[in-house]
C-alpha cells in the first residue's frame, strides 16, 4: 500500500472546499462550501498514483489544477469524491521535455508553463496561442493542459491547439502505459475515454513543427462572456520547397460533440498552393461539413459560420507565414 496521505488541505490551488462551512471571501454570506474530498493523496510515482486509484475502486478522482473539477463539485454538477489523487509531485510530470522529434508535456504542466516554453513557442505556436487565452493569469498558473484535454469539452482551447498539432496522450492504468491519438480521447461533450477515477493521463506530446511548417490559433469570444468561445480554430501547415501544402491539419470547436478535425478542408488544401483562393475553398469545405449549431448563450450557427469565413483564412495565412520563416511570435497569448 502506498504511503500515508498528505494533509487534506494541502491542495496547491487553495485547499478550499474541504468541509461544509461559511465561506470567508468568495461566496455570499451564509453560503456553504460543499465537501469536495475526504482524503488528498500526492503520490511520488505513477505506480503509486495507480495504486491509490485502484485502492479506492472508483471512489477517487485525479485532480490537476482543480479549476474545472472543484467548481463542478461546488456547483453540484459532479458528486464529491472519497479521495483526490494529485499527480503534480510525481518527478518529471511538471516538465516539458524533448524525446527525439517529439515535444512531451507532463500532466502537471500548467498553461503558464506552456505559454512561456521557447520550444513550444517555436515548434507548437498554436498551442501557446490556445493555452494563452485560457482564463486569466490566476487560472493559467494552476490549470493544466492535461486537465483541459481530460475534461473533453468540444471547445476546450488547449484541446483545439493540440488537435491541430496531431497530439497524442499517454494513459497509465493497471494494464500499463500506452500512447493514443488525442482524438481517441474524446467521446462526447465532457466525456473522456480516460476514466478519471481509474486512469492517469500522464503526458501529452506532438511532433515539433520544425522548418517548413507553422501553426496558428484564434478564437472569437464575447468580451465579458462565459469562459467558452463562440468558435475557435487552429491550423498547422507544412510546405514543400515550391510552397505547395504537403500536409495540413485544421481543428475547430465547438463544432459537434467533440473537438472537430476538419478533414474535408484538409483534403482540399493538401497538394495545392498555399494561397488565399485555396483558403477560401477550405472555408467552403468546413462550412459544408462541420456540424455547427446554435447555442443559447454563445452564438447562432449562422454567426459561427460567418466567423469561420472571416477568421479561418487568416489563421491559415498566419500558419503559412510561420512555415516560411524560422521565427514565430505568438499573438494574444497570456494577456
Ligand atoms: C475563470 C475560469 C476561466 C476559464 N477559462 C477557460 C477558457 O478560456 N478556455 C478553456 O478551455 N477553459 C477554461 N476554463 C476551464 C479550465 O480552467 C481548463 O479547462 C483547465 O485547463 C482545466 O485544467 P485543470 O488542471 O484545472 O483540470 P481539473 O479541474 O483538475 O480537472 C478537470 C477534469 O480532468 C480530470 N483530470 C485532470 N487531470 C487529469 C489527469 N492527469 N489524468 C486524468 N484525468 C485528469 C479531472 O478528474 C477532471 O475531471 C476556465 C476555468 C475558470 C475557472
Amino acid at each position: 500500500m502506498p504511503s500515508v496521505p498528505v494533509a487534506r488541505n494541502e491542495h496547491r490551488a487553495s485547499g478550499a472546499g474541504f468541509t461544509e462551512c461559511e465561506s470567508p471571501v468568495n461566496y455570499k454570506r451564509n453560503a456553504v462550501i460543499r465537501i469536495c474530498w475526504n482524503k488528498y493523496h500526492s503520490p511520488r510515482s505513477i505506480d503509486e498514483a495507480i495504486e491509490w486509484l485502484t485502492h479506492y475502486d472508483g471512489r477517487a478522482q485525479v485532480i490537476g489544477g482543480g479549476t474545472d473539477l472543484l467548481l463542478e463539485i461546488q456547483q453540484g454538477l459532479k458528486p464529491a469524491v472519497e479521495a483526490m489523487v494529485d499527480p503534480c509531485r510525481i518527478a518529471g510530470l511538471n516538465q516539458v521535455t524533448i524525446d527525439e522529434d517529439y515535444i512531451v508535456i507532463g500532466c502537471a504542466v500548467t498553461h503558464t508553463q506552456v505559454v512561456s516554453d521557447k520550444r513550444i513557442i517555436r515548434d507548437g505556436t498554436c498551442l501557446v496561442e490556445s493555452c494563452g487565452v485560457i482564463g486569466g493569469p490566476q487560472v493559467r498558473n494552476v490549470a493544466t493542459l492535461a486537465g483541459n484535454v481530460a475534461h473533453a469539452l468540444p471547445a476546450g482551447d488547449g484541446s483545439i491547439g493540440l488537435l491541430a498539432l496531431n497530439g497524442e496522450v499517454e494513459v497509465a492504468d493497471t494494464c500499463g502505459r500506452r500512447w493514443m491519438p488525442l482524438q481517441a480521447a474524446f467521446l462526447g461533450p465532457g466525456k473522456s475515454a480516460i476514466d478519471h477515477h481509474r486512469s492517469l493521463l500522464t503526458r501529452l506530446r506532438f511532433r515539433a513543427t520544425g522548418a517548413s511548417a507553422g501553426s496558428a490559433f484564434t478564437r472569437v469570444m464575447r468580451p465579458q462572456g462565459v469562459a467558452l468561445p463562440m468558435i475557435s480554430m487552429a491550423a498547422r501547415v507544412q510546405l514543400d520547397a515550391d510552397n505547395t501544402i504537403s500536409a495540413v491539419r485544421i481543428a475547430l470547436g465547438p463544432a459537434g460533440p467533440v473537438p472537430y478535425l476538419a478533414e474535408p478542408a484538409m483534403e482540399v488544401l493538401t497538394g495545392g498552393p498555399a494561397e488565399p483562393g485555396q483558403f477560401d475553398k477550405a472555408v467552403k469545405a468546413v462550412l459544408a461539413s462541420a456540424p455547427l449549431r446554435t447555442s443559447k448563450y454563445r452564438a447562432t450557427r449562422e454567426y459561427r459560420a460567418e466567423m469561420i469565413r472571416t477568421h479561418l483564412p487568416l489563421v491559415l495565412a498566419r500558419a503559412t507565414e510561420r512555415a516560411c520563416s524560422s521565427d514565430a511570435v505568438p499573438v494574444g497569448a497570456g494577456q
